[in-house]
């Protein structure tokens, strides 16, 4: 009987329970026996498994978070402890390893293939969605829900008060959840890392202040993802405060944007691609992404997931840049 393993590695991401599901209810069906090694990759070499059985599926998919844990474990870069879960997955009897997580997930995962000859597939799991090679990864799409949720409580109290917010978003090397929080939230202004250059404190604090001269009692709100300033988003709120003089609020939103149900989106792309890395297990691939392109399953080559950044639909990028703040800043005369 073919036996297979699977993690869930690095940060986690809504979503991720459902694909485990669907993992071990396609591989039952096929005769393949399932375990689960909790904590990530930390979990193989550690021996963390755990048997996973039908059975226990039934009540996992609406649930947020992971329930084989996750977890960063630096250590996963030596070859030696890549050795030691190598040799952890072959006391098993395991012919085949699906990792769901990110691109340092994905990194791992691609690490291990140089030292066990066996299979290895990656499921797009993160928030960041800053995998190449899919359009969608599990998780993204309740985060932005969570964030633009979050953001919409912020507007009332701001509105009521006519107050400036700072928010700040996760995805420290990618644009994805603030662009789509920005745009569903219809926020004032945006501050990606992707954008090149990065605006300029002069030129934000110069349309907070006409934003403030023509709509004095509105709520005014910057989309800000993490790590871009010096000082975070309290430097920001800070600095733009001392430029303008108007308090600017700092409201970082954390890893709430991380926990919670997923959404119905969330859970059946997660269902699709559990199956679907059953499916490529099944069919002899290894060392590749199970991800979503034109609306279809596909399959990627890991190493290409990471090599490049991702970039953000330059289509929502104009759209966001072509109705924020369109009333208060003077564009065709008007
Ligand atoms: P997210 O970005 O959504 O939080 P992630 O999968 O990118 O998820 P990371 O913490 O970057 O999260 O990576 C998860 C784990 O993958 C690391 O803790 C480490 O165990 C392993 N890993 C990351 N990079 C490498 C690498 N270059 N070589 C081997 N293993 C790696």
């Amino acid at each position: 009987m073919k036996k297979i393993a699977v993690i869930t590695s690095g940060g986690d991401a809504p979503g991720m329970n459902a694909c485990i599901r669907a993992i071990v209810n396609t591989a039952w069906q096929e005769g393949i026996d399932v375990i689960g090694f909790r904590h990530g990759f930390r979990g193989i070499v550690e021996n963390l498994a755990q048997p996973l059985h039908p059975d226990d599926m039934r009540l996992v998919s609406q649930r947020g978070g992971t329930f084989l844990k996750s977890a960063r474990y630096p250590e996963f870069r030596d070859a030696a402890t890549a050795e030691a879960a190598a040799k952890q997955l072959d006391a098993h009897g395991i012919s085949a390893l699906i990792v769901i997580g990110g691109d340092g997930s994905f990194r791992g995962a691609h690490h291990l293939t140089k030292y066990w000859p066996k299979q290895v597939i990656g499921v797009p799991g993160t928030i960041d969605n800053d995998l190449t090679g899919t359009d969608v990864a599990i998780g993204f799409s309740t985060a932005v829900d969570t964030a633009v949720e979050a953001i919409d409580r912020v507007r009332e109290t701001a509105e009521a008060m006519a107050r400036v917010f700072i928010i700040e978003v996760m995805g420290r090397r990618a644009g994805f959840i603030g662009l789509h929080a920005a745009i569903a939230s219809a926020a004032e202004a945006m501050i990606l890392p992707e954008m090149e250059p990065q605006p300029k404190l002069a030129n934000l604090a110069d349309n907070i202040r006409q934003a403030r001269k023509k709509f004095p009692d509105s709520s005014y709100i910057v989309i800000l993802s993490e790590n871009l300033w010096p000082g975070g988003v309290h430097g920001l709120a800070e600095s733009l405060s001392q430029a303008t003089g108007t308090t600017c609020h700092p409201c970082p939103l954390g890893h709430i944007q991380r926990g919670g149900r997923p959404n119905a989106q969330d859970r059946i792309l997660a269902m699709q691609l559990g199956q679907a890395a059953v499916a490529a297990i099944l069919k002899g691939s290894n060392d590749i992404m199970v991800g979503f392109a034109n609306k279809q399953v596909v399959e990627v080559p890991i190493s290409r997931t990471f090599e490049r950044d991702k970039p953000l639909n330059q289509g929502l990028v104009d759209l966001q840049f072509g109705l924020q703040g369109v009333n208060f800043t003077s564009k065709n005369g008007r």
